[in-house]
């Protein structure tokens, strides 16, 4: 007697953090259209679109400095980094190495 073996399929597809962010806005969209925000729904999906932006790189500021040549400073916040973070230690924005 032989059995089959039937995997289940499930859902692995990998998404972009940008289609995530599209993915949520939309769902926002329809939930605003949709309910009375009695539980603080709106504001979930704020913070979710809010901290995936912030895994989204972006480039540092370059700003001339007499001491050092030049320094970085965060995009978002304007505080300085070192050139070795990847995040920003203030805000948690990602931002782009040096090349
Ligand atoms: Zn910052």
């Amino acid at each position: 007697m032989t059995y089959e073996i039937f995997e289940l399929e499930r859902d692995t597809k990998e998404i972009s953090i940008e289609q995530a962010i599209l993915n949520l806005q939309q769902q926002q969209w329809e939930f605003n259209d949709n309910y009375v925000d009695f539980a603080g729904v709106n504001a979930a999906y704020d913070y979710a679109i809010e901290l995936l932006n912030k895994q989204i790189p972006k480039p540092r500021k370059v700003i001339p400095d007499p001491n050092y040549l030049w320094q970085f400073q965060c995009p978002v916040c304007d505080q300085i980094l070192s050139p070795a973070f990847s995040f920003c230690p203030h805000c948690g924005q990602a931002v782009e190495q040096s090349k």
